[in-house]
């Protein structure tokens, strides 16, 4: 039977506990944009996260949810830690600790005026992209990717890649604690060896976007934004690492959870307990895992930085922000009433944290964390900031989220002809490969601009600005 939603306000819908939940499902979607959260199984997937152990309040999908797997891309689960709270490498998905970093350059898109071609080159030559080999850095052996694994993007700062104001700038300052070099599998760490600082496959890029519209000038002067304005965002992984540790790690779980007990409606929820040899050794390699994702988008932040160089003559790209969309978190919020430690996963959601949390640099508290939501290489791009009422343990959207799968997108229209579609649109489009591209074709992905409105209306997150892409280096 398909899932019924109850309406609570226009953006907020509910699904009733029934059989096995143990909350309820919460799905944030407009009238406009229900038809696309119902369009897949993604909505019975919030409906099967509700019967996580330990998850409190609810199951919750963001506007741009889809399926993933296990979980639904676009979901946010926490359970209780103290009591027997499961994490699920499902909750986190394959590219741990994926994200966007956005930088701000001093430029307006007059003064790039026709050097953004000559850009392009050098963006194109430096900047490593799809599945193939090649990265901006190979650490020296396994004691120096040791050092990657706990020390993130810290340890690329120190190593000559970047400032020390980046890391001010980064969701953890760069840094994921708890991370062990030892819980990463030796085939995860040989898939990592050759790909820090390379973006990956098509869904990850690097565009050159403008300002085209703010919403709120004063946290958008706060956040170093103003109309006309160049940027540059960021959207890459953990890459093969990543996907390794996850891809350990279920198989492992899969084989522990009868142990504890468990039973999931879908193998791909397959879980532990946080405090359980399996649950910490996951954590553990999780955050070793982010911490190479950190990495990874803090040498393409400094591979940025070398083009503007040499093709614009500056390299002032100033980090507005680093966070990730694909991430478990021991994170304290209010339950019933008192403090509880929470096992936080927000997957393909990401972090908001709300004007005065004490996580936020110094220049961020009075306004809010930076939420990058990308749409798409041919729509726009948002900037959000958390909200005092955000709800869903501080998480909004990550994205415009997928419309329609990749095989879909691929039949529908060419590489090619998308390529000269965009440049009439005056997107000029550097990729891997003419397929990866059909995959990502705008018409695959929702409307980011209904999307971004929907989270402020259910009063998730604030938008700030609006950037439209000008030039793309897709995975
Ligand atoms: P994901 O992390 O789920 O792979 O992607 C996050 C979001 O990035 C997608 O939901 C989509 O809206 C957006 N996206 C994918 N490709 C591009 C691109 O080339 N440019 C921009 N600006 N956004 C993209
Ligand atoms: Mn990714
Ligand atoms: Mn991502």
């Amino acid at each position: 039977a398909p899932v019924q939603l109850v309406e609570e306000t226009p953006w907020r819908w509910r699904i009733d506990r029934a059989g096995d939940m143990r909350v309820p499902g919460i799905v944030f979607a407009s009238r406009q944009l229900l038809p696309t959260v119902a369009a897949d199984q993604s909505l019975q997937q919030v409906v099967n996260v509700a019967t996580l152990p330990g998850i409190v309040r609810a199951s919750y999908a963001m506007p741009d949810v889809h399926w993933g797997y296990g979980f639904p891309i676009g979901g946010v689960a926490a359970t209780d830690v103290a009591d027997n709270g499961a994490v699920s490498p499902g909750g986190v998905g394959f590219d741990i600790s994926c994200g966007v970093r956005l930088l701000v350059t001093p430029l307006d898109r007059a003064e790039l005026g026709p050097r953004l071609a000559a850009l392009m080159d050098q963006l194109e030559l430096l900047i490593p992209k799809g599945m193939g080999k090649g990265a901006v850095w190979e650490p020296a052996g396994d004691a120096e990717l040791r050092r990657v694994l706990t020390e993130g993007a810290r340890y690329a700062v120190e190593r000559g890649h970047g400032t020390a104001r980046d890391l001010e700038r980064c969701e953890d300052e760069g840094v994921l604690a708890g991370a062990d070099p030892d819980a990463v599998s030796e085939r995860a760490k040989l898939r990592g060896l050759h790909q820090i600082g390379s973006l990956g496959s098509g869904n990850h890029f690097l565009e050159v976007q403008v300002v085209d519209r703010v919403y709120d000038e004063n946290v958008a002067v706060a956040f170093g934004l103003h109309p006309g304005q160049v940027c540059v965002m960021i959207h890459s992984g953990s890459r093969g690492l990543g996907h390794q540790v996850c891809s350990d790690h279920v198989g492992r779980m899969e084989a522990a959870m009868g142990r504890y007990g468990i039973h999931v409606p879908d193998r791909q929820l397959a879980c532990v307990p946080v405090r359980s040899p399996e649950g910490e050794a996951y954590l553990a390699a999780m955050a070793a895992a982010a911490n190479y994702g950190r990495a990874n988008r803090q040498l393409l932040g400094e591979a940025a930085r070398r083009a503007f160089a040499r093709a614009v003559g500056t390299d002032r790209l100033e980090m507005l922000y680093d966070v990730s969309h694909n991430l478990a978190k021991l994170e304290t919020h209010q339950v019933g009433g008192r403090p509880c430690l929470l096992c936080v996963h927000r997957k393909g959601a990401t972090r908001a944290l709300p004007p005065g949390h004490p996580d936020l640099p110094p220049a961020l508290g009075p306004v809010g964390q930076p939420v990058l939501v990308p749409g798409s290489m041919g729509t726009a791009s948002h900037v959000l900031a958390g909200d005092p009422g955000g709800e869903a343990f501080h998480s909004t959207c990550h994205g415009a989220g997928r419309l329609v799968s990749r095989t879909v997108a691929r039949h529908r229209v060419s590489g090619s002809a998308l390529r000269r579609q965009l440049a009439r649109a005056g997107v000029e489009v550097r990729a891997g490969s003419d397929r990866g591209l059909a995959e990502e074709a705008p018409t695959s992905y929702k409307d980011v601009d209904a999307v971004v409105e929907t989270v402020e209306l259910a009063g998730l997150a604030r938008r700030v600005a609006r950037l439209v892409p000008v030039g793309v280096i897709k995975g």
